[in-house]
């Protein structure tokens, strides 16, 4: 048996075109671009601004069933589709997230798609890019030490260091830095107080940075971020401090959209790449429109399954920008679906048809949540080598039987030519069926009924039990006026409750909001269920252990 070629070594050996012959296929000349060597490029201001007028592309959103360690191939999917649209003859750019680095040297891998749909150069994307994740870092940290400054010189804003809420940020996985002490060693040294760590994905910045439309309109949601409370428990902003100038400034190469090409130079634009549960999980709104500029076909999509990436790209991405998918594509694995149907994570090998049938549940609760939004949708199947036939044909019954458009997908193995089916499927349901988006809450509900909303409407729960400490909150978070932001739900990927461990489509069950936290500057209220990790560890064998360069400085195991 030959054998299966590593993401990477599928990566390198793929040959580049240099990415300014991408940027013509899409209308942009050399000079709309800032280059970064040959094959990465960010788009200039000016391009940005020239591009505002231009008509608007087909938005098409993916998302999967919840996500399990068997993995379901949503940017894999992401990527082949592109090229798949390419491949007969439309028009396509792929908008999707940047790479951070705490989940590649710890379990994930990459980002970046995977087999032969993939985004290049993949190594470079991985790593360092074009610096953006830096550069948010650098202005999450600054904005720390404005801070703690402020408290240093007097503290004329009467913030209560016990209630500073801006953490500091590391693009890396390093639990031992979740909490810590600052400032001691004596007066000199500044104000001693309980500080901690979040990795840079989950710094609200990189929020606020994929959620602005421009410099102007990022340097007013700089300033409305809550840092703190003061004495009298009201809030303090960056603007209070009066630093949203800076920040901006060290923010402004990294808010222009970076444009690579997959392995078949489909154009694809990398860029931001927030947390799916503390934030919003979606690439960033100047990529994705800018995209719609350019393009008749925009495939992008939202961090896990379609009850977290979805629901937020609908409710938070779509609405704040002005934006609508035409349709969805809803990724499932046969692996995934028998792990629902309750197979353990190491019997995925054994056909098992019984329980794919069981774990179909899990997809059929999110097609109808799909459904709930009034977007047409297609079901795509990534097909890995292991699936026998017999589960391949059950899976493709079940959907037709229930009459819900299905493609088996095999872009992982053959590129855009595996996704042909799946483009052609969804242009034809774009054709046949209206998009009649309709959020599922109105912004002007209350903030308790829109998280009642989403509980019961996407993850099919009974009820909602608010914490005495959410439940003050939701009073004086009204009171603060923010009371008409929507919500972005924090709760675990792997279950449609907020319990991991109830795989497929439970019911019966209530959601726990712990805790409340404003990002007034992102513009949405997080709702808190279990604990929310904003800070990950590395695992016992992290992929760290794999890598290496070799002599010509080509990285090895970046998986
Ligand atoms: P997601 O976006 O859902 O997290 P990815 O697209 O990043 O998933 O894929 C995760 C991993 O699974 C990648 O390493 C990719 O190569 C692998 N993978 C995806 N689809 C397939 C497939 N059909 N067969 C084998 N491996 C696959």
């Amino acid at each position: 048996k030959p054998k299966v070629k590593s993401d990477i070594e599928i990566a390198q050996q793929s040959p580049m075109k240099p990415i300014v012959e991408i940027a013509e296929k899409i209308g942009l000349h050399v000079d709309d671009l800032e280059l970064f060597g040959k094959y990465k490029a960010k788009l200039s201001t000016d391009a940005l601004k020239k591009l505002e007028t231009n008509k608007n592309g087909k938005i098409i959103l993916v998302t999967s069933i919840n996500p399990t360690p068997a993995g379901e191939g949503k940017s894999t999917v992401t990527v082949g589709l592109g090229d798949a649209f390419t491949k007969i003859g439309k028009k396509a750019i792929i908008a999707m997230r940047e790479p951070s680095l705490g989940p590649t040297m710890g379990v994930k891998g990459g980002a970046t798609g995977g087999g032969y749909s993939q985004v290049l150069p993949m190594e470079d994307i991985n790593l360092h890019f074009t610096g953006d994740l830096h550069a948010i870092t650098t202005a999450n940290n600054a904005l720390a030490a404005f801070i703690d400054n402020h408290l240093q010189q007097g503290n004329q804003l009467g913030i209560d260091p016990r209630r500073i809420v801006w953490k500091r940020a590391l693009d890396m996985n390093d639990r031992a830095l979740r909490k810590v002490v600052i400032g001691l060693g004596g007066p000199v040294q500044g104000v001693p107080r309980e500080d901690g760590f979040d990795i840079t994905v989950a710094s609200e910045i990189m929020a606020v940075l994929c959620l602005s439309t421009d410099l102007k309109n990022l340097k007013e949601r700089l300033g409305r971020m809550v840092i703190a409370y003061n004495y009298d428990k009201q809030p303090v902003t960056v603007a209070d401090l009066g630093v949203q100038g800076a920040l901006t400034m060290l923010l402004k190469e990294a808010v222009k959209p970076n444009l690579v090409q997959t392995i078949e130079h489909t154009p694809a634009f990398i860029h931001g790449g927030p947390f799916a549960n503390i934030a919003h999980g979606c690439n960033s709104v100047i990529a994705t429109k800018t995209a719609t500029r350019l393009a008749d076909y925009v495939i992008t999509e939202g961090g896990f399954g379609a009850d977290l990436g979805a629901e937020k790209f609908l409710h938070i991405k779509s609405r704040s920008a002005g934006i609508k998918p035409e349709a969805v594509v809803i990724v499932a694995t046969i692996r995934a679906l028998k792990m629902h149907g309750g197979v353990p994570k190491n019997d995925l090998g054994r056909e098992d048809v019984q329980a794919l049938m069981n774990g179909f549940a899990n997809l059929k609760k999110h097609i109808e949540t799909i459904e709930s939004f009034g977007l047409p949708f297609v079901v795509a199947v990534n097909r890995f080598i292991t699936d026998t036939e017999e589960e391949v044909k059950t899976l493709m019954d079940l959907c037709e039987q229930a009459n819900i458009p299905v493609s088996l997908t095999e872009v992982w193995e053959k590129g855009g030519a595996g996704g042909v089916d799946l483009a052609n499927k969804l242009l034809e349901v774009i054709e046949k069926e209206e998009s009649n988006f309709q959020p599922l809450y109105d912004l002007s509900d209350t903030l308790e009924n829109k998280i009642i909303t989403i509980a019961q409407k996407v993850y099919g729960a009974d009820k909602v039990e608010f914490s005495s400490k959410s439940k003050k909150q939701l009073q004086d978070f009204e009171s603060f006026g923010w009371g008409t932001m929507p919500i972005c739900m924090a709760k675990t990927q792997y279950s449609l409750s907020d319990d991991p461990t109830k795989l497929g489509r439970p019911t019966g069950f209530s959601i726990t909001i712990r805790e409340l936290k404003p990002s007034v500057g992102a513009g949405f209220i997080v709702a808190l269920t279990g604990d929310v990790m904003t800070m990950p560890g590395l695992p016992k064998s992290p992929a760290a252990l794999k890598m290496d360069v070799d002599e010509n400085g080509n990285a090895i195991g970046l998986f």
